[in-house]
């Protein structure tokens, strides 16, 4: 019988609310002493959810043990002929073998003939190993993540507007607001516990006003006062007639305009056409909805914004972000408690990673990567004699560039680009025409496994320990609660270990010389995850996120903190901008007038229909862990094309039916779910389902075979939130 059960705190892998969560173990003495996950419930101290859990994190114990359902990665596999299959081989033939062919490329190609796409879920101390990897040791910027699919955007628009990727927000702001107006966010499914904390909020104030802006009337619009349900792509225009709305009706907060902003005058030029009328025929809701909202923004008190993918994911992101911070500055609604716009972080520590600047336009410590003093900063910080000034492929340059051959080698860890991109079969080319692919991963259940060289096989949730950082820039600890399978070594290690080897090879070939003195000894001193984090927080002194008064015990006593915490304050910060100042070159934060634009692949003749890709309530990603679970699948069983039942009868169509979706990029075969809440000529697909599930007519790509891989020219977030299809009755 097992021994009693063992508790230990943690985060959830899950999405940027950062749920403080209690891991219950048990010991098994049959099974060599192993310690096995037989139990997960909420953390009743931890701030982001005192307690709560939604669907997916109540399940985390049963998913834990997925192995027994899903093939876990336990030992290394490779192959050196893509003609084989891979087959099990030892930590150092593995490692040593991609030490080698990356020394090759290096020397014969240059460093950026080699890259690094990395992932949301990795822990902040992984995300530091791999990123001085990349642009310390071997010198290329060629490492991004899919946080690049994510929130770049709402990076873009914070920074363009208020000076630095700074969330100015708490939760406790969700409690505190008279008004909150989501944006492209169905927060009750992608955000739960936080919903939860909205829907008390409003029941414990009556007077709360809550608008909703999305083309869908989803689960998060049905407690809306107002939705707004605009067509796909017109936010931009919606913002702008918002805030002239305010300007024309003198609701706008002068003082704070006149003592804490720069630029206003460019936007009553900018803003002259955006009347209500021309909102309300664009945008497709009616103009007196316009004008409401307006009012109930800038005449509440304290208003909130939340949003997410729905302005991220599109070649206007930044545009969207930009003009939605406006309405706040304009209303001088930020830095006061119940106010600012607060973008919710999809995933679980996309904030960390970029807060080590794990992407290929930044570098540690908010630095970036075009600002010589920055670059410069970072080389003395390393030891190294500089930073490429070349900027990185993003998530699809990089793709782009591996299918044109100018990159040779990708190494992919804790992320599924081959299910998670858009144009997800160029993707697959691009995967199949590199010289090599490294895919580090716990799973071998990944449409990428497929492409992969060498699998390395990763320890995951419940098994490692790091930090993460959730929306509110609170960093939470996660921590090892049980024995992870077979070989599996923990991701920051397995870098950790490459980085020596690599360090050792380019050496003997005098690639290494030039970048650092051998009697430097290693860039890898690290022996565990802490050892990483000091490194990364001694990176942040003078920074504005300046972590430098939190360690490991500092968290261990205190509890999750949020950023900046430097030496010698007692407790992070839970709000920005209180002041007024702005981490701007003039401390004052600058409107920035952005121009609608429609979306970049509007529906036309042949490709009549809108698609957008949603989530699901139950499910995570690409459903490595979630998809295992039968109880997960009973709020929507398979993926289906969700119709408006208006456009459904137009097409004979009844539910269940089979339809041929086609895009420009590829068609995928699935059945019909109806669904009152689309606008008319509007469609739907989850996007958890991928190349594994489809029987797609064109090379099974998954939803993404359909997506669009334009992006947005300032984030480089490509448009996963719309693209033109055609529908046919199969
Ligand atoms: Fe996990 Fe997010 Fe659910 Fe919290 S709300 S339990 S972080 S998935």
């Amino acid at each position: 019988a097992p021994h009693s059960p063992q508790e230990t705190r943690s985060t959830c892998p899950y999405c940027g609310v950062g749920c403080g969560v209690i891991i219950q173990t048990a010991t098994e003495p049959s099974n060599e002493g192993r310690k096995r996950i037989i139990a997960v419930k909420g953390d009743p101290q931890h701030p982001a959810n005192f307690g709560r859990l939604c669907s997916k994190g109540s399940k985390l114990a049963e998913t834990a043990n997925a192995d027994l359902v899903l093939a876990r990665a336990t030992r290394p596999l490779m192959r050196t002929r893509r003609s084989d299959t891979v087959r099990p081989v030892s930590w150092s033939d593995a490692l040593g073998h991609v030490a080698d062919r990356f020394a090759d490329l290096i020397q014969q190609h240059g460093p950026d003939s080699v890259a690094f796409y990395i992932s949301g879920q990795l822990l902040t101390e992984d995300y530091y190993v791999f990123n001085k990897l990349a642009k310390g040791l071997i010198g290329t910027n060629n490492i991004d993540t899919n946080s690049r699919l994510c929130m770049s955007s709402a990076v873009s628009g914070y920074k363009r507007t208020l000076g630095a990727d700074a969330p100015p927000c708490s939760y406790e702001d969700i409690e505190q607001a008279d008004c909150t107006l989501i944006a492209g966010s169905n927060m009750a499914y992608a955000h739960p516990v936080a919903f939860r904390r909205l829907e008390a909020a409003r029941q414990a104030n009556p007077k709360h006003k809550l608008i909703v802006v999305d083309p869908r009337q989803t689960d998060t619009a049905c407690l809306a006062d107002l939705h707004l349900q605009i067509q796909p792509g017109t936010d931009v225009m919606l913002f702008n007639a918002m805030l002239k709305i305010m300007m024309d009706e003198g609701l706008l907060d002068a003082p704070y305009i006149h003592r804490f902003t720069e630029g206003f005058e460019s936007m009553v030029q900018g803003l002259r056409p955006y009347t209500a009328a021309l909102a309300a025929s664009v945008c497709g809701v009616p103009e007196s909805d316009i004008v409401m909202a307006a009012r109930w923004f800038a005449q509440s008190e304290k208003t909130l914004s939340l949003y997410c993918q729905g302005l991220n994911q599109a070649t206007t992101g930044t545009d969207k972000n930009t003009a939605l911070i406006a309405l706040h500055l304009a209303t001088g609604h930020i830095g006061r408690p119940g106010c600012g716009p607060f973008s919710l972080t999809g995933q679980p520590n996309a904030m960390g990673g970029r807060e080590v600047g794990g992407m290929a336009t930044l570098l540690p410590a908010h630095r970036e990567l075009s600002n010589p003093a920055h670059r410069q900063e970072v080389a003395d910080f390393w030891g190294v004699t500089d930073i490429s000034e070349t900027p990185g492929a993003s998530a699809v340059e990089l793709f782009d560039r591996l299918e044109k051959g100018e990159i040779k080698a990708v190494w992919v860890a804790c992320t599924n680009p081959a299910h998670s991109l858009p144009n997800s079969e160029k993707v697959a080319r691009a995967l199949r025409r590199a010289e090599l692919v490294v895919v580090q991963d716990a799973y071998l259940s990944p449409a990428t496994v497929q492409f992969a060289d060498v699998v390395l096989p990763a320890t995951t949730w419940g098994e490692k320990e790091g930090t993460v950082t959730n929306s509110e820039r609170r960093i939470s600890r996660v921590r090892v609660a049980a024995t992870p399978p077979g070989e599996a070594l923990h991701d920051w290690h397995i870098a950790t270990e490459f980085g020596r080897l690599l360090e050792k090879r380019l050496q003997m070939r005098g690639l290494a010389d030039r970048r650092r003195a051998p009697a430097l000894g290693t860039l890898f001193p690290w022996g565990d995850p802490q050892a990483v984090f000091d490194e990364h927080r001694a990176s942040t002194q003078g920074r504005d996120l300046d972590i430098t008064g939190l360690t490991y015990t500092v968290l261990e006593e205190q509890g999750p903190q949020q950023w900046p915490m430097p030496e010698g304050a007692i407790m992070g910060k839970s709000r920005l901008y209180e002041e007024g100042q702005f981490p701007t070159r003039s401390g004052k934060a600058q409107f920035v007038f952005a121009e609608y634009t429609p979306v970049a692949e509007d529906a036309d003749a042949r490709f009549p229909w809108r698609l957008n890709t949603t989530r699901l309530r139950d499910q995570w990603h690409g459903g490595s862990r979630t998809g295992t679970l039968p109880e997960l699948f009973s709020h929507e069983p398979e993926p289906a094309l969700a119709l408006n039942p208006r456009d459904a009868k137009r097409l004979n169509l009844q539910p269940n039916d089979w339809v041929h979706v086609k895009s420009r990029r590829s068609e995928l075969l699935m059945r019909v779910r109806l669904d009152q809440g689309l606008g008319v000529n509007q469609c739907n697909i989850p996007m958890h389902w991928g190349p594994e599930y489809f029987a797609g007519l064109k090379g099974a790509g998954g939803v993404n075979a359909l997506t669009l891989d334009d992006f947005d020219p300032y984030s480089k977030q490509p448009e996963l939130k719309h693209c033109a299809v055609s529908v046919r009755k199969v």
